[in-house]
């Protein structure tokens, strides 16, 4: 079977000449599976994880939908809502649905708590076709009028499983209520549970199912270890990590926002220049803190995994579990900060128990070489 490319699925010129300038030369799997059917206007349930390509999957039939029809929404009235658990990966989704639509004159903007609310109630005055939101911070401008969710052709819940683990079960129902009956809606979940089946079965109409499997991902990329420490030389032993030279973009993993806070502050002192990123940040500190690391002024990011959870930077060579994550998802989602698309590694891991006074540092590292 010949693999598609983005042209033979249909996509509006302008769109495909984004691709094409970001050097997207085929479709990722759930892309091929999922862009036909939601240009054809069907309601989908998708399980796959951030590194699939999913974000191009959901947001390029909603980019080609409005670009073909020519729509353009009224002030404060969006045409699509796309819904993530979290700031970061809200301006992800927004940043990259902005590369998708620059050559088309789709707007798009982003919305979320823990930031001045202004500045994002005069850019959905202006009109926006396309809207990024978590949760509260779209419930709290709807509530107070800034924002009308009765145009809404097109509905996205981006790491569905993430948004129940943080309970917004109740403000998904909410929001819910506020959406025409007959808008589209995709659902896309890391992993499938009950309670996504029946999240599903509540805000999808007949929907199609596409499943990628991102778990052999991870083991054919990534190279994992692990060191059986004591506790007190943990940081010790992290430090000399580090230092090796083959280590040049890192995210240390701790479970704890505290913890996070204190081992950045360790390494600051020993001269390394990282920075932490955790829920108790402002969002323009966290902001400030990716960009930092994006752009490799600082190559150490001390993350808590909702902090960090489908955030995608190119060109990290290792992922450090400082302190393991409480949910075995969570270990995937970690390591899969290093492999992204198109290159390749060995994989190997062993779990071991272990006395209490020592601890796991697990890390991965992500093979630049070709197989
Ligand atoms: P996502 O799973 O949406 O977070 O995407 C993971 C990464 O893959 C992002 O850096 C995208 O820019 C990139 N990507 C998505 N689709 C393609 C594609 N068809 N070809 C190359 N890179 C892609």
């Amino acid at each position: 079977m010949n693999t598609p490319t983005f042209a033979s699925l249909g996509l509006a010129a302008p769109i495909a000449n984004a691709l094409n300038q970001l050097g997207y030369k085929t479709p990722t799997p759930i892309q091929s599976r999922a862009l036909p059917l939601l240009i054809q206007g069907q309601d989908l349930l998708g399980i796959a994880q951030t590194g699939t390509g999913k974000t191009a999957a959901f947001s390029l039939p909603i980019l080609h939908s409005i670009q073909v029809q020519g729509l353009r929404a009224a002030k404060a009235r969006p045409l699509a809502l796309i819904l993530a658990p979290t700031r970061e990966l809200a301006i992800q989704i927004h940043e990259d649905v902005q590369r998708y639509s620059a050559e088309t004159s789709i707007r798009t903007t982003c919305i979320f708590g823990g930031a001045n609310q202004h500045p994002q109630v005069r850019r959905l005055a202006k009109g926006v076709e396309i809207l990024v939101a978590t949760p509260g911070r779209l419930m709290d401008l709807e509530a107070q009028g800034h924002l009308a969710l009765d145009a809404v052709q097109h509905f996205v819940l981006d790491e569905a499983d993430r948004l129940l683990d943080m309970g917004f079960i109740g403000d998904i129902r909410k929001i819910e209520a506020s959406l025409p009956s007959n808008r589209q809606t995709a659902l896309f979940s890391a992993t499938m549970s009950k309670e996504i089946r029946s999240l599903a079965d509540f805000l999808l109409h007949d929907p199609q199912e596409i499943k990628v499997t991102p778990k052999q991902v991870t083991v054919e990329k990534i190279a994992q270890f692990q060191l059986r420490i004591a506790n007190e030389h943990k940081q010790a032993a992290l430090e000399q990590m580090l230092k090796q030279d083959d280590v040049r973009k890192v995210i240390v993993f701790t479970r704890t926002k505290h913890a996070s806070e204190r081992i950045t502050k360790k390494l600051l002192k020993a001269g390394f220049s990282a920075n932490a990123i955790n829920g108790n940040k402002s969002q323009n500190a966290r902001a400030k803190a990716l960009d930092r690391f994006k752009r490799g002024t600082d190559w150490i990011l001390v993350a808590t995994d909702v902090a960090a959870r489908g955030i995608d930077i190119q060109g990290i060579s290792h992922v450090i579990n400082f302190e393991l994550p409480q949910e075995p998802e969570n270990y995937v989602h970690r390591i899969g900060r290093t492999a992204r698309a198109g290159s390749t590694g060995v994989a190997d891991r062993k779990s071991t128990r272990l006395n209490s006074s020592h601890q796991i540092i697990s890390y991965a590292v992500f093979c630049l070489k070709k197989k």
